[in-house]
């Protein structure tokens, strides 16, 4: 190991060993465990030191080591599993700490921005029931009910609607969402936040016109350094955007390099429906032809609709999607207020009647009188991952699960007493899992 590398690249290199040189910006010497902030010019990185690992001159050095000490370090990257471990001595370091304060006032921003327009915070339940949105669900079961489970919610989809049957008109929440999902570089497994916003007698226009507002003064207020590519945000058509880049979160930043670009669009004018694929194991895994673009309350365009008796493969729907600098930050539609029109989607997408039964209480109320609605749910967690530079969703959250969803510092999930399980009328299948 001769070859020093700068702090910019090492972050590539995680599992690997590596030769970082540079100045000791910070030093925290807990017993078991110790910090060193390393400085070079290109950045900081935090070190780890587990003093009964270091070798013998290591071992004699560290505690001799002070702020603005040159020193070289070789040693392998934390693993993520370490620092999830002992996250709150991860989250003192700086840039972390930095992290999760911008989120914060982030959230601060939305709150006060919604507020001001007239939008009401409305917390809606966790225990509640399966919703169709395409992931799998997070069981929760009963001990009242034995053998019936509630589900985490995937988002409030059905909630906000009903709360604009309710005439709340504006409605918002930092909403957690819930999808047993395997992780992605760009999603964090098991939970996520939304903004979640839901409007009465708005216009496609009018919710992206609001949501833009919010997000462009937002990064004018808190990002001072950043600048936005295009202002107004492109609005872009599917058709167009797949033609032109291929994709449809294309990245229009004009230099991809620079981290202060922000290139916000908006695609809109989706195709109602996909192809059902064997993923959709909600609609019947490709057993049917049609799965929804978005989700299945998303209406179709006024003018397409006649399309959905012979060719429902060429109807569009007003659904609209954020993208910024390459990634999707957000999807959101008009959503279908014409029972009707809810019934012949479901009838497209292959459900039963038995899976038409579970929506009855939407139809139920949509017959006491239903504004024309629709609304958008931006992802927290990447939005503030992109604003503060970091490639990896779980910087800017405080204890995220990790890769392979588990809880390294609580240790969870875990095993639970029988008794508890008796309670709940629930056996295991394999039993030497106990
Ligand atoms: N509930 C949707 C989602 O989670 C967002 C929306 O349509 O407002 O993607």
């Amino acid at each position: 190991m001769s070859k020093r590398i700068y702090i910019d690249d090492a972050i590539k290199k995680v599992g690997d060993e590596v030769l970082l040189k540079g100045w000791v910006h910070v030093r925290r010497n807990m017993g078991k465990i110790a910090f060193i902030d390393l400085r070079d010019m290109t950045g900081l990185m935090q070190v780890v030191l587990v003093p009964g690992e270091l070798d013998d001159a290591g071992k004699e050095v560290l505690p001799r080591i002070r702020p603005e000490f040159v020193v070289a370090i070789t040693g392998r990257q934390a693993s993520e599993e370490l620092r999830l471990k002992y996250r709150y001595l991860d989250l003192r370091h700086e840039r972390m700490a930095k992290n999760i304060k911008l989120r914060s006032d982030v959230i601060r921003y939305v709150v006060d921005f919604l507020t001001d327009h007239n939008f009401t915070y409305i917390q809606t339940p966790m225990l509640s029931k399966s919703t169709p949105e395409g992931a799998r669900d997070y069981l929760v079961p009963s001990r009242v009910h034995q053998g019936k489970f509630f589900a985490l919610p995937q988002s409030p989809q059905q909630y906000k609607q009903l709360l604009m049957v309710a005439g709340m008109e504006r409605y918002f929440q930092i909403a957690p969402c819930f999808r047993d999902e395997d992780a992605r570089a760009d999603r964090s497994p098991g939970e996520f936040y939304q903004i979640d916003m839901e409007m009465s007698f708005m216009s496609q226009a009018e919710i992206l016109d609001l949501t833009e507002d919010m997000f462009t003064s937002m990064i004018k207020k808190l990002f001072t350094d950043k600048k936005i590519t295009n202002e107004p945000w492109p609005r872009l058509k599917y058709a167009e955007v797949m033609k032109k880049y291929g994709t449809d979160k294309p990245d229009l930043r004009k230099d991809k390099n620079d981290l202060n670009e922000l290139a916000f669009a908006w695609i809109v004018d989706f195709p109602l429906f996909n192809k059902q694929t064997k993923e959709d194991f909600f609609f019947g895994s490709g057993k049917s032809q049609w799965a929804p673009s978005h989700h299945m309350f998303t209406a179709p365009k006024e003018e397409d609709v006649h399309l959905l008796d012979k060719e429902p493969g060429k109807a569009h729907a007003y659904q609209h999607d954020l993208v910024l600098n390459g990634l999707e930050v957000g999807g959101g539609s008009i959503r279908i207020h014409n029972p009707k029109v809810q019934e012949k989607i479901w009838d497209l997408i292959g459900f039963s009647n038995e899976q038409k039964k579970q929506f009855a209480h939407l139809i139920e109320a949509f017959k006491y009188g239903v504004p024309p609605h629709g609304g958008i749910a931006p992802g927290l967690d990447r939005l503030v991952s992109i604003l503060a530079g970091e490639k990896n969703i779980r910087e800017v959250i405080a204890f995220p699960l990790t890769g392979d969803v588990r809880d390294p510092l609580m240790g969870a999930p875990s095993e639970v007493d029988k008794e508890q399980l008796n309670e709940l009328g629930i056996e295991l299948k394999n039993k030497k899992l106990k």
